[in-house]
């Protein structure tokens, strides 16, 4: 719909349905003003499409949300980001996600929750949400720009957006991942048993991966750029004490070796340029996770890292009807079944939030 001019008539319009807002639940209706003055104003609105439940984002969290919010009849949109599938699509086999005796591929596990979802009748939409403007009030309506074109409202939103590893960004170790370079020690961990394996990183996501590929590995050699690590006191205390893992202070990595597989790395020490090679058969970096929250600063809390900050054990942000579950708020844990978890409870918290705003307004109307 346009209104164009600077009548009475027009400006009434505008009034009505900027203030009546049954009128615009009814047709659904969202406005764009381009120009607007005392003497002349110019108002194009566009009919935006209302969703009760939208979720951003396509990981394990995503989908569980989906799922619930699909059979609560909450008529569930998901927007899928860049990466349809998250970070498990990046990864080969799947082990550690109960219910697979075989184990499953990352990929096809995410199509088959993507089913899943569809079956409920959660529409999945290829898109990237680019822009949000979250309404503060309780029952308020969410403006989403989807593509950086298409505005979206939505009565509740679940931000399952996830996390990104952090990789050295040498061209041998891109070519090789999924074919020995991994970012997830407890994911790809496993397939590693009895074999020698090289970690990057000296925090206390490194110390813990460390000792977990310990347990696992022959031979876990640890790099650490600086001269000391950034792990707790009690995770150094562990990788001191771990027999089978060696720490190589001032070292970086300088090539990973191998045409197809990892074979193994040249490792260089950045104090004295001093270069040597050591065989091993898998690499994990453990260097950090940039959590994907770029578009919601200002409008939602988060930790000093970007990660979102949600309420008690709930999903809940600051913002009464938006809702965070998987690694977007989660950087301790971190796996596909918790991410899973956070998921089902932020579509319980949408469906309870949206049963508390619907019953509020009935006795409002009474
Ligand atoms: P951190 O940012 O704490 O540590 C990253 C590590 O990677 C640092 O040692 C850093 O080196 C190193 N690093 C960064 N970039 C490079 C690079 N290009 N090449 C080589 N090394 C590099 O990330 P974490 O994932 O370890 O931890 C994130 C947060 O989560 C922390 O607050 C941590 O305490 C917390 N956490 C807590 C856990 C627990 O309590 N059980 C478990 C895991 C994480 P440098 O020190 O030189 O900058």
């Amino acid at each position: 719909m346009v209104i164009a001019g600077a009548s009475k008539t027009a400006y009434q319009w505008l009034k009505l349905l900027l203030y009546n807002k049954s009128v615009c639940i009814k047709f659904q209706v969202s406005f764009k003003v381009t120009t607007f003055t005392s003497r002349n104003f110019y108002i194009m609105s566009e009919t935006r499409e209302r969703i009760k439940c939208l979720i951003i984002g396509s990981g394990p969290a995503g989908y569980t949300a989906a799922i619930y919010a699909a059979r609560a009849d909450l008529h569930p949109v998901m927007y899928t980001g860049m990466e349809p599938g998250g970070q498990l699509t990046t990864t080969t086999e799947v082990d550690n996600f109960p219910g697979y005796p075989e184990g499953i591929d990352g990929p096809a596990m995410m199509i088959d929750l993507q089913k899943q979802a569809e079956r409920f009748g959660t529409q999945v939409r290829i898109g990237m949400v680019t822009e949000v403007q979250f309404s503060k009030e309780q029952g308020g309506v969410h403006q989403v720009c989807v593509d950086n074109s298409t505005w979206v409202e939505a009565e509740t939103v679940i931000i399952s957006t996830g996390a990104t590893a952090k990789y050295l960004g040498l061209p041998s170790e891109q070519r090789l991942r999924g074919g020995g370079v991994s970012a997830c020690a407890v994911c790809d961990g496993f397939f590693y048993k009895n074999q020698e394996v090289a970690i990057v990183g000296g925090g206390d996501t490194a110390a813990e991966e460390a000792t977990y590929l310990a347990n696992i590995c022959t031979k876990v050699t640890m790099l650490v750029r600086k001269d000391e690590l950034r792990a707790s006191k009690a995770m150094q205390h562990r990788v001191f004490n771990t027999k089978n893992l060696e720490v190589k202070f001032n070292s970086e990595v300088d090539e990973v070796l191998g045409e197809q597989v990892v074979e193994g790395l040249r490792i260089v020490n950045n104090k004295t340029g001093e270069k040597e090679e050591i065989k091993i058969t898998g690499l994990f970096i453990a260097i950090g996770h940039k959590p994907n929250t770029e578009i919601f600063k200002g409008q939602l809390d988060m930790d000093s890292t970007g990660y979102l900050i949600t309420s008690g054990k709930s999903t809940k942000t600051n913002i009464p009807g938006v809702f965070a579950s998987g690694d977007v708020q989660d950087k301790e844990y971190r796996q596909a079944i918790t991410a899973a978890g956070t998921g089902c409870m932020a579509a319980l918290d949408a469906e309870r939030y949206l049963a508390t705003v619907e019953s509020n307004e009935e006795v409002s109307t009474k």
